[in-house]
């Protein structure tokens, strides 16, 4: 259903006849961590992000899980290998 609070004309899941039936009644803005993630949206009332309705959950334990702002590191880490398949490759 459409949304009728903060992301107004936008597809909601949480939207329902009776209101916002998310937590709170309403999506929550942005937090710091958040600043430099292309997902932060302007809207008339405040900075939302288009993917979470409160972003405040999503830096919770640890990283966003889909901030763009943010590389994780892999290089260093050594990959494993199967000593079977690698012998196969020879
Ligand atoms: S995707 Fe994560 S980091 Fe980006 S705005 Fe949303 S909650 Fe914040």
């Amino acid at each position: 259903m459409m949304c009728a609070t903060v992301k107004e004309g936008e597809d909601c899941v949480f939207m329902a006849s009776t209101g916002c039936t998310y937590n709170g009644g309403s999506c929550q803005p942005v937090v710091e961590s958040c600043e430099g993630c292309t997902r932060i949206r302007e809207y008339g009332n405040g900075r939302y992000c288009t993917a979470s309705p409160d972003p405040a959950v999503k830096w919770k334990n640890g990283n966003c899980n889909i901030a763009t702002h943010i590389k994780v590191e892999t290089a260093g880490k050594k990959q494993k290998v199967n000593p079977i398949k690698a012998s196969k490759r020879k």
